[in-house]
């Protein structure tokens, strides 16, 4: 009896999920409302925290003549919690033909109810499963893709795309899992996979067979066919592979080069990732570029920063996880956005100079009006559409990236970059949020940086340089020139920034500490003084710039 009601009581938690989720769901294709698809997706989150993938086992059939994939999937799930049941997230295209299931330790087989309602699929087990345990799944499912949200997954009659969630949508986000891809493909067409794996395919009349095992533990992965140009290069014991469509015509020379250059600064600068194959896939039609985890990149656009970002997950993302669930945020989003975002400005400035940098910077604006707390920013704000995801990808790339380049001004180069590596190397393979990043600042610069992390990342103040009571007099061939700095926004700057002064016969830089609001700068140029500019190399995070130059003329 206790049974019966236990179940009914799932039964109907489960039905009132689905409807939200449905609800949801339509909501996020239709960008409705994206506070009520966090709140779904938050229930989820709750009911699908406890259980962890730590193995996933793959064999797919794909035939795009016919639009179909076949697959077979033996999963390892570890339970974090005591529970009965497993929750997870299938393409409503692919219907699912068999479940069978086993505890790790029996290896003994046990019946399993499976409930569906569209996106969403229960998995109810016979008993109770304990924490530590560990349970292996066996599903096998087939049909076609259905487009779901923005996913650029397809399966079309000469090339497809599988990505994470067109496969599967992994039943937890919550970690690392160890992957072994096996499949088969028709034999014209060519799996974009790591190179010494291609070399392996065999024709067997029916179709060529891949076989495929990333050599570290993965986040997520994906996987494409079609027919491609091949470019390969192994540089440092490392092999670039880059596939690029037939029909698209790209320089793959320079951007292979680019993927190497950055895969190696980067490698220099935070440790090693330990990847030994990068496989990068050019999709000209994509919406966006993806590093898929497993060392797997897609690239809709070819040019450096979007290489450099996208390379960079391999750290952040790909290494350093994020909890990709969660609700509430905690800065995931941060650490894997703003850290891929500002390691891509960093490859610019170190590789191509500060010009460059300069100019790419530009583009790293938000509306100071319009903000969001970077901390509450989740994966499923992300994947929204319209104007909400504009605003949020604002805050998570371009401030984020700021906030980043900011610290390095407060800490200095060295420290930062000695706080960057110590990060990756404590929390690689490791979920890891902004406080943990904040600990590991504070333990290098030895003193609390709530002061920083509060109003930048768990806040929405602003902050505002302006110039202002520029006095200049001449005295015996020698322009003193005295400006106030303030800062009208709400956050301290406990830094220095520097003030450029323009003159006629070139330019001259100082530098201020913002201890003082206003602070006062005083220039002695021997030519008249043509402009004045607070922050010229766009260090700060100041959206408002057009009282941060003032010049004689106009006073
Ligand atoms: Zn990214």
């Amino acid at each position: 009896m206790k049974r019966k009601k236990f179940f009914f009581l799932i039964l109907i938690l489960f039905s009132v999920l689905c409807l939200l989720s449905s609800y949801s769901y339509y909501l996020l294709i239709t960008n409705r409302s994206p506070y009520i698809l966090k709140l779904v997706t938050g229930t989820a989150d709750y009911l699908m925290k406890g259980q962890n993938i730590s193995n996933y086992n793959i064999n797919l059939n794909i035939s795009p003549e016919k639009g179909v994939i076949n697959v077979e999937s033996d999963i390892n799930v570890k339970f974090i919690k005591d529970r009965r049941y497993i929750i997870f997230l299938l393409n409503d295209g692919l219907k699912i033909d068999s479940i069978g299931y086993k505890k790790a330790v029996s290896n003994q087989p046990s019946a399993i109810s499976h409930y569906r309602i569209w996106l969403i699929n229960f998995l109810l087990l016979p008993e109770k499963i304990k924490k530590d345990d560990d349970l292996r799944i066996n599903i096998k499912y087939e049909g076609n893709l259905r487009p779901l949200g923005f996913s650029d997954g397809y399966i079309k009659e000469k090339e497809f795309i599988l990505r994470n969630e067109d496969l599967w949508y992994p039943m937890d986000f919550q970690g690392l899992f160890t992957l072994n891809v096996k499949g088969t493909v028709p034999v014209s067409i060519t799996p974009a996979l790591p190179v010494s794996i291609i070399n392996k395919l065999t024709g067997d009349g029916k179709g060529k067979r891949f076989s495929w095992r990333p050599e570290r533990p993965v986040t997520g992965f994906a996987l494409m066919g079609g027919y491609f140009n091949k470019l390969s290069k192994s540089v440092n014991g490392i092999t670039y592979t880059l596939y690029s469509p037939v029909y698209h015509n790209e320089d793959m020379e320079k951007a292979i080069d680019s993927i190497i250059l950055c895969h190696s600064f980067f490698k220099s600068q935070f440790g090693d990732d330990g990847f030994k194959n990068l496989t990068i896939i050019i999709t000209p039609h994509g919406y966006r570029s993806y590093n898929h985890g497993a060392g797997i990149i897609t690239l809709s656009k070819t040019d450096f920063p979007t290489i450099a970002h996208e390379i960079a997950h391999n750290w952040w993302g790909g290494t350093v996880c994020v909890d990709l669930l969660r609700r509430k945020g905690g800065g995931g989003q941060w650490i894997a956005e703003g850290f891929a975002e500002f390691s891509s400005l960093m490859a610019i400035e170190k590789l191509h100079g500060k010009d460059a940098l300069l100019k790419e910077i530009k583009n790293e604006n938000f509306n100071p009006d319009k903000q969001r707390i970077i901390d509450s920013i989740t994966t499923f704000d992300n994947l929204m559409d319209g104007e909400d995801v504009k605003i949020n990808n604002q805050m998570v790339y371009a401030k984020g990236a700021y906030v980043l380049i900011m610290l390095r001004e407060i800490m200095g180069e060295e420290k930062f970059m000695k706080a960057i590596r110590k990060f990756f190397s404590e929390y690689n393979y490791k979920i890891a949020d902004s406080s943990d990043f904040q600990r590991t600042v504070e333990r290098i610069m030895g003193n609390s940086f709530s002061w920083f992390f509060n109003p930048w990342i768990r806040g929405t103040e602003r902050l505002d340089f302006k110039i202002k009571d520029l006095n200049s007099i001449e005295r015996g061939g020698t322009f003193v020139t005295t400006v106030k700095v303030v800062n009208q926004g709400k956050i301290n700057i406990f830094a220095e920034i520097d003030v450029m002064a323009i003159t006629e016969n070139g330019k001259e830089i100082q530098r201020v500490f913002m201890d003082e609001n206003p602070a006062t700068v005083v220039f002695n140029t021997k030519s008249k003084i043509k402009e004045i500019i607070a922050d010229p190399f766009l260090k700060w995070a100041d959206m408002e710039r057009g009282n941060n130059i003032v010049n004689p003329k106009n006073l």
